[in-house]
């Protein structure tokens, strides 16, 4: 339906999707099917129940079906029968995305049991689908079983969290007195170009949607005395569903411990206040909207000069510049500093 994948996706993310279907994915097709005609050749095959028979040949039948919106669980089943096509959902995409860049051990039993959660009521609602009549081998007993072996599984993986999370707890108390910096924000703002900026260190920067599924910690360098930690944390994105905020709770409470929040924000898209309003919700819904934060307009490498005052403008509290430009990340650090100097001095100030 024309604008899904490439709107989840954002332009130029559709080697991402390519990934996801095993470099099968041919989205051009799909994309140019102009909307009405492939509702009526899906309803009318739909209805039929048979698979959308395509004037154009073989090869330009889809693999996979992408819709940016949630599906029910007979959608999906629905919109499978008249393509012959897998269908992801949103959701779908976004488990599917995390589960292919999860690394530590916490976020892949967060990503797995993401997955489980997902998969699980979309089993319930096939096993009594309104009397409908079932695949062939969709039997009312393989279901349960597979029912329960997902909630073994759940209960299973929710233990190995918990132990996995009592580590990350302690290694979070011993670093309790330490000052910390959070780079929070949409996903490919820069957060991990600006950490790895920051810090000197090798955290992975890619051009692609949720490069950083795990939380990272470095020392601001050159090292000050107190230290000043710096952490990378998940990217954010426009209707998380959620579930996946449920999933993503520990990492991102990362946030919640911060002293002070760095937003960060592409500002050489257009699109960066939407974005900007989607990283709020998140912080608000894990309650961390009431840390400190500045604004970072990163990217501004890519701004011309009249919009560079237009911005400025809108936001004359933030803090402008670009990731790749060393003289720009040194002016943050001092920046940073200086937030921490205050701060001690406040904490002198109010202590008797
Ligand atoms: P994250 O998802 O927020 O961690 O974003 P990344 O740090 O992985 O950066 C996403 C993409 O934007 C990468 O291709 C970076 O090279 C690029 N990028 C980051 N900061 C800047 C910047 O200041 N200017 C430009 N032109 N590109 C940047």
């Amino acid at each position: 339906e024309g604008t899904g994948a490439a709107s989840l996706l954002g332009a130029g993310k559709l080697e991402e999707l390519a990934d996801i279907t095993g470099g099968r994915g041919i989205i051009t097709p799909i994309v140019k099917t102009p909307m009405t005609k492939a509702r009526k050749r899906f309803e009318s095959a739909a209805e039929a129940h048979e698979p959308v028979e395509d004037e154009t040949d073989d090869l330009r039948r889809p693999e996979f079906v992408i819709v940016d919106h949630e599906l029910t669980p007979s959608q999906i089943r629905n919109l499978e029968r008249a393509t012959g096509a897998q269908v992801l959902d949103r959701t779908g995409v976004i488990v599917e995305i995390f589960h292919r860049h999860a690394n530590t051990r916490e976020a892949k039993l967060q990503v797995e049991m993401a997955r489980l959660r997902y998969v699980a009521p979309r089993l319930r609602e096939s096993s009594n689908g309104g009397g409908r009549q079932q695949g062939p081998g969709a039997g009312e007993s393989n279901l349960s079983l597979d029912r329960r072996k997902i909630r073994d599984r759940l209960a299973e993986l929710k233990t190995q969290l918990e132990a996995v999370q009592r580590d990350s707890d302690h290694r979070r108390s011993a670093r309790k007195d330490q000052l910390r910096v959070a780079l929070v924000g949409y996903t490919n703002a820069g957060k991990s170009s600006l950490m790895r900026a920051l810090t000197g260190s090798q955290v992975l920067v890619q051009d692609k949607l949720f490069a950083t599924l795990d939380t990272t910690v470095r020392t601001l360098q050159p090292e000050t005395r107190p230290r000043i930690l710096v952490s990378d944390t998940v990217g954010f994105i426009k209707q998380l569903p959620h579930d996946l905020v449920a999933s993503f709770r520990s990492t991102l409470s990362e946030a919640l411990e911060a002293s002070l929040l760095l937003f960060v924000v592409d500002a050489s898209d257009p699109t960066y206040e939407a974005q900007l309003e989607v990283s709020r919700s998140v912080l608000h819904e894990i309650g961390a909207d009431v840390v400190p934060s500045r604004l970072v307009l990163n990217k501004m490498d890519r701004v011309d000069d009249a919009r560079r005052a237009e911005l400025l403008e809108k936001h004359p509290d933030a803090i402008p510049l670009s990731a790749h430009r060393p003289e720009d990340v040194s002016a943050l650090r001092k920046t940073l500093i200086a937030f921490f100097e205050a701060d001690m001095v406040e904490d002198v100030l109010v202590l008797p």
